[in-house]
């Protein structure tokens, strides 16, 4: 019994690593495709699982903790009971009725009509609509510029395509404090030094992820004047376009002048509506643009859910009628985050650390460098203080953020690694229990 009882416990434990080599044991030639290289490590993929290892309480990862408006819950349950057409393949390039929709939405915000079947293209959340459009339009040897910080798939999108990201950081205004995302500025000069004839695009993400900076009109009509100047694309990603404080205005650089038919915009329904897991996304231009992004698309994923483009479609519609009004979800829900920011601003403020105040989108960034913890945990030794910061703050006080330098580039990173970024959007119970971990330890000190 014993020897059996012994080989059954030798046998669970080298079962995993069994299955874990068996690819060497049939397979000798490289598996990996090079365009894998270089892009191995995810934030998300890191710091969700560790947030979740420790139950840490979460304003790392950006999504609601609550659910989306109870109208378009209503409309994707309508789409799911909706008979036998809601339950298979639609329209490629966007649900007929979607695309509808957000043509009929989008003329309005960019003066112009927008051609439902030809200027746009419905994808798996804004993610696919990135992909496609560095996929589409960015060749082997293309200089692509990206403003840092940056969301941090642009980078791998730009290497998987075969171009060179270039980058540049706004930087925080030098001899004032900075309270504000408004008061990091993009550099005219420093902006245009960066091109050259290889220069295929710029990358803009208007309200930003991480810092929450809302380009001005100015800012965006210098950047308009040089992708004009020098014949470049713009990519400009606007998933966070409802959400701005304090009377910061979202401007699409698309609706500046000769701007259209150069500018891919991005949107995400899952910033929209607070649905982040629908995946539902798009990339609105012209549609000369539009067609290299739709070869991607066909021969990828096809389309994105069917009974998820139905309910977007209806809040959309909803929102057409109610634009402007105090009932619309666009002005309901940053009401709401302005409340949320002012919460977890103050809370950061009480243990001693200032916030950067973002004029839009849903994080606020800290600067840490004042903070005095002790790093010494040796697994983390190699990497960026902010990374080990934020491992730290997960292990020993059970709160997980999101380390900045994650949105710059390897020569930058050095430069910004002492920033980390909270998530507001989330239950105000979640907010105390941040708060409450932060006071505890902010006493102790
Ligand atoms: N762009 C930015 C700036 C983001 O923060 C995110 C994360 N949601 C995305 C794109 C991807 O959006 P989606 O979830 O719609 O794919
Ligand atoms: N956009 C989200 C954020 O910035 C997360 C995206 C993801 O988890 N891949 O937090």
């Amino acid at each position: 019994m014993g020897i059996i009882r012994n080989l059954s416990a030798y046998l669970t434990r080298i079962r995993p690593n069994l299955f874990r080599n068996h690819h060497k044991l049939i397979m000798a030639r490289r598996l990996h495709a090079s365009r894998t290289v270089g892009v191995d490590k995810n934030v998300w993929v890191e710091f969700t699982q560790l947030a979740a290892d420790y139950k840490a309480v979460n304003l790392g990862q950006g999504f609601p903790d609550f659910s989306p408006p109870q109208f378009v819950q209503d409309a994707f349950c309508k789409a799911v009971s909706g008979g036998p057409q809601m339950h298979q393949y639609t329209r490629a390039f966007g649900h007929p009725r979607l695309v509808k929709s957000l043509a009929k939405f989008f003329s309005r915000i960019v003066g112009r009509e927008i051609d439902p079947l030809e200027d746009i293209l419905v994808t798996v959340g804004a993610y696919q609509a990135l992909f496609c459009a560095f996929q589409a339009l960015i060749d082997v040897g293309d200089e692509v510029i990206i403003v840092e910080p940056f969301f941090d798939c642009y980078q791998p999108m730009v290497l998987m395509a075969g171009g060179t990201a270039v980058y540049v950081p706004l930087r925080p205004k030098e001899g004032s404090t900075v309270l504000s995302s408004g008061d990091w500025v993009l550099s005219a000069e420093e902006l245009a030094s960066k091109i050259t004839p290889r220069t295929k695009a710029i990358v803009i993400n208007t309200p930003n992820n991480p810092l929450g900076k809302v380009y001005k009109v100015e800012e965006l009509q210098m950047i308009a004047d040089l992708c004009i100047k020098h014949d470049l694309l713009c990519f400009s990603d606007e998933v966070y376009e409802w959400l701005t404080y304090d009377g910061a205005k979202h401007v699409k650089i698309a609706s500046l002048p000769g701007m259209w038919e150069r500018t891919i915009t991005v949107g995400s329904a899952g910033k929209t509506f607070s649905a982040t897991g629908w995946k539902v996304g798009w990339a609105i231009s012209s549609g000369h643009l539009i067609k290299h992004m739709k070869i991607i698309h066909q021969n990828s994923v096809y389309h994105c859910a069917t009974a998820a483009q139905e309910a977007v479609s209806h809040g959309f519609d909803r929102e057409y009628e109610l634009f402007g009004t105090p009932e619309s979800y666009f002005q309901q829900l940053p009401a709401m985050l302005h409340q949320k920011r002012q919460k977890l601003a103050s809370c950061l403020r009480s243990a001693g650390l200032q916030p950067i105040m973002p004029e839009g989108g849903y994080f606020m960034i800290t600067d840490i460098s004042s903070v005095k913890v002790d790093l010494n945990d040796e697994n983390t030794e190699n990497e960026t203080y902010d990374f080990r910061f934020v491992k730290w703050l997960i292990k020993e006080k059970g709160l997980a953020t999101i380390p900045v330098s994650a949105f710059f580039s390897p020569e930058h990173r050095k430069e910004f690694d002492k920033y980390i970024r909270f998530c507001f959007v989330k239950e105000n119970s979640t907010l105390e229990a941040a708060e409450e971990i932060l006071r505890k330890w902010s006493q102790k000190e």
